[in-house]
């Protein structure tokens, strides 16, 4: 037998789906973050704890042997609370039994959309700056990107250079909104600018609505399958993580017509077949809970944001206070550094805070090298020391 190098397998082995990818600057930030004791402020999760009934009914769940697979496309309690809570917010209509599947976390919705919906040579139109997830979403599918800029500071597009966009060949836009990284919460007319394009061009919204909870100075989420001709064309994906502080329990939803959830569960049946069933119990209890607890939500990281922008502002950043999200998008630009990644590693391991450069939010790293993100879904107590950390980059 011919004995191969490593450098040999991995040619041999290495599918062409993956090439380029690099590992999640994100999930990076967190692992250095960690093995150097930084504060990370890079990877958006709580680090304060979930809401105690939500524990308690998990463990509940757990307890009552709720510990099988559920039906690969979501325990029925779970999908009837989701349509529920949609009919309540949006006066949304959507078919537990056709249009509704959970899935593991709003990243395998998405990635489980579009591998149902794309093939090889499509093209996807993507705002940006983006969470860095489509970009690796849209190759596995091979399909090619289209790029369209959010400018600073309001993040707004050119309805033009959206238009240019478009072709025979653009099967979907993908719409983050409330936005990661920017913290934009997209207006209705935006999202008519954008349903227009959808209509006129025969494509899909693959909306990714994980933040419509957390929206700050009377900003209003609206789906954009909500508006006239989107509902037939538009794949609706969130989840409980960041709604409900879960990050780890990995449950979230994809809402979409029957024929195009049809093809969103055959991938999802063969990716994961499922999301945990005792989770998804405990899910209908959140998922049922009143305006009451969103609007809890909503106003605590209002404070958080507050307090998030006096430090960065205070040492030095110049802020894009965001309206929707839990990051704050920043310009590093007074602290002449000569890139973001440099800058982060200064950050890491003298100021002792980990956050996300910017060039893992843009095609082309060169448009995000003055930017840096940070993430302010922590208790006041991390806030607390991240600020005093943050004023030696006055020193
Ligand atoms: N959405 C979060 C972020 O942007 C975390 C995503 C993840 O790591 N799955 O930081």
């Amino acid at each position: 037998m011919v004995s191969s190098t490593v450098t040999a397998r991995r040619e041999r082995f290495r599918s062409h789906r993956i090439e380029n990818f690099t590992e999640s600057v994100i999930r990076e930030m967190t692992r250095l973050a960690m093995q150097r004791g930084a504060i990370n402020l890079a990877q958006g999760y709580p680090d304060f704890p979930a809401p105690a009934e939500l524990k308690q009914a998990a463990a509940d769940a757990i307890a009552a042997d709720i510990n099988q697979y559920a039906i690969t496309w979501g325990a029925k309690p779970f999908r009837d609370a989701i349509a529920a809570k949609y009919a309540r917010t949006y006066g949304m209509e959507f078919d537990p039994q056709r249009e509704i599947t959970v899935c593991c976390g709003a990243t395998e919705g998405m990635v489980a959309s579009m591998l149902a919906c794309l093939n090889p040579g499509d093209e996807v139109v993507l705002f940006e700056p983006f969470y860095e997830n489509y970009g690796p979403d849209t190759q596995l599918c091979g399909a090619e990107r289209r790029f369209v800029k959010l400018y600073a500071p309001d993040w707004t597009f050119d309805p033009e250079e959206l238009r240019r966009a478009f072709n025979s060949r653009t099967r979907a836009i993908i719409l983050n909104t409330p936005n990661n990284p920017t913290g934009k919460v997209f207006t209705r007319q935006e999202l008519e600018i954008i349903a227009g394009l959808c209509q006129e061009f025969d494509t899909l919204a693959i909306s990714d609505e994980i933040y419509e909870h957390i929206l700050y100075d009377g900003a209003v989420h609206i789906p954009i399958a909500s508006l006239p001709g989107m509902r037939e064309r538009s794949i609706l994906v969130n989840s409980m993580s960041k709604t409900y502080s879960v990050t780890g329990w990995r449950v979230g939803w994809v809402l979409a017509p029957p024929d195009l959830s049809d093809s969103i569960r055959k991938v999802h049946d063969f990716l994961t077949v499922g999301a945990a069933a005792p989770l998804q119990a405990a899910g209908v209890l959140a998922l049922g809970w009143g305006d009451e607890y969103y609007r809890h939500l909503s106003a605590a990281y209002a404070e958080r944001r507050n307090h998030m922008v006096e430090s960065l502002e205070s040492a030095g950043f110049r802020c894009h206070v965001p309206r929707g999200a839990y990051y704050v998008m920043t310009d590093i630009s007074a602290f002449g550094f000569p890139d973001d990644v440099a800058f982060v590693s200064h950050l890491i391991e003298t100021v002792g805070v980990a956050a996300v450069p910017g060039s893992s939010f843009f095609s082309h790293s060169g448009d995000g090298v003055q930017k840096v993100r940070f993430c302010f879904c922590k208790k006041y107590e991390t806030l607390e020391s991240a600020r005093r950390q943050l004023n030696k980059l006055k020193e």
